[in-house]
């Protein structure tokens, strides 16, 4: 490594967080020159296929042309305007193509700054949605244990109470309501006992509880779960049955990653409310949105509290933002990803399931273009980084779930080295 390389990461260790790690004992990071395609290539020199789509978000992969493309065109007219008594053109066309995926009636758009931004604004919008009513005192949420919903302090709320961050900030959460995590796994027998917990919670409280947030049939941050269509169905009904908001969090599910176009659709239900983020830029800045219909819409828009919907980021609607993801969902449009989803699902299915019989491995877990093989025994992330850069691939593992959602354009023999990887860990590492 050169002198400056070795300067430049000792300076990133003294001065800069990293995602959920300590700046005095931080774990080592890797300097990346570029990235391009499948491949992420360190300032060393070596290059590595992408096991993780940067967190669920580049999906198209890295360096896209029509991804460049779009953000060196708007960039040349204007990077930002305030959206305030403004508008333009990239946020109108970025609009429209995101309400023609989503399902109907979902075409009333409040366009956020991040993932947890987006869950922030769809709980305020329940919020506001029965203040305008008349009904304020329905202020509580209920959800599953498992989840995870962003790191802003109403998401945090509705995050899984134990492996989320409850305990560090209990005094200054707002309370919610939790019920179980779904009981019967995707793929498996509908056991109609499976929504008994819910539907008592709701009969009992459904007076005080403005929505139901859940993530669609994939459980992400907090577990690495896959749950029963069914049960979403259900609580869409049991939503309806006792007046309650359904929230869905598509911000890891959404744009084809669990196989079907959102997690949703699995259930073919429609949410009063959908959070979409990640992948919505291709993976390239941030950007999210909050969806939901006319009914939400115009019941705050005419009700008590005077009709706005009290939020407004200083960035919202950022132009180069929303012309990256109006190019990255032409290419959604376009449907390539229904062919290679699942390509990547047979080939993970074939590959990453044989796993499952070791003694080291729990379970294996494939749905959609997401691996997951879980350990029985936590990772050592340092020493398995390492290991997984000597091998050729960027993979990040935490507590006992060693996982990958590659981008879509994987090749299969960049698939086959994500694979391999993983069971090399798993044969040689951790038996
Ligand atoms: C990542 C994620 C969030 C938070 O999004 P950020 O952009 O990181 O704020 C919320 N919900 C789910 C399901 C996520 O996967």
């Amino acid at each position: 490594m050169s002198k400056s390389l070795h300067q430049a990461i000792q300076f990133d260790q003294q001065h800069i967080w990293h995602p959920y790690t300590s700046m005095t004992d931080p774990l080592p990071c890797y300097h990346v020159e570029s990235a391009h395609g499948c491949e992420i290539k360190l300032s060393t020199g070596e290059h590595l296929v992408d096991g993780m789509s940067s967190w669920w978000a580049a999906i198209h992969g890295y360096n896209h042309p029509q991804l460049n493309e779009a953000l060196h065109a708007q960039a040349d007219k204007m990077s930002h305007v305030m959206f305030g008594g403004l508008t333009h053109q990239p946020a109108i066309e970025m609009v429209e193509r995101l309400i023609d995926l989503a399902p109907e009636p979902l075409d009333r758009v409040f366009i956020a700054d991040s993932g947890s931004v987006s869950v922030e604004v769809a709980i305020k919008m329940a919020l506001q949605y029965w203040f305008s009513i008349g009904k304020p005192q329905k202020n509580q949420l209920l959800t599953i244990r498992g989840g995870y919903h962003g790191d802003t302090f109403a998401a945090m709320s509705v995050c899984d109470p134990v492996n989320g961050m409850h305990h560090m900030f209990r005094h200054a959460l707002c309370n919610q309501r939790f019920v179980e995590r779904p009981a019967v796994v995707f793929g498996e027998q509908w056991d109609p006992n499976s929504l008994s917990e819910i539907q008592q919670t709701l009969e009992q409280h459904h007076a005080d509880i403005a929505a139901v947030i859940v993530e669609p049939v994939v459980q992400g941050a907090g577990g690495m779960r896959f749950y029963h269509p069914e049960y979403l169905s259900q609580l869409r009904q049991l939503c309806d049955e006792f007046g309650v908001l359904l929230i869905a969090d598509e911000i890891a599910t959404g744009f084809g990653r669990t196989g079907k176009l959102f997690g949703c659709d699995h259930a073919g239900i429609v949410p009063d409310i959908m959070c979409v983020g990640k992948a919505l830029t291709g993976g390239y800045m941030t950007l999210a949105a909050t969806l939901t219909h006319r009914k939400v819409a115009e019941a705050i828009g005419q009700g008590e509290g005077g009709g706005a919907l009290m939020h407004g980021p200083t960035f919202m609607g950022n132009p180069l933002a929303c012309a990256v993801a109006s190019a990255s969902l032409a290419l959604i449009q376009q449907g390539e990803w229904q062919t290679q989803v699942p390509q990547i699902e047979k080939q993970l299915n074939e590959q990453l399931k044989p796993l499952a019989n070791s003694p080291a491995v729990n379970e294996v877990r494939v749905l959609g273009a997401i691996g997951v093989v879980e350990l029985t025994q936590p990772v050592d992330v340092a020493r398995t980084q390492a290991l997984f850069v000597e091998l050729g691939v960027w993979i990040r593992p935490f507590g006992r779930l060693m996982y990958i959602m590659p981008p879509y354009c994987i090749s299969s023999a960049q698939l086959t080295q994500l694979t391999a990887a993983i069971s090399h860990y798993v044969t040689t590492v951790a038996n």
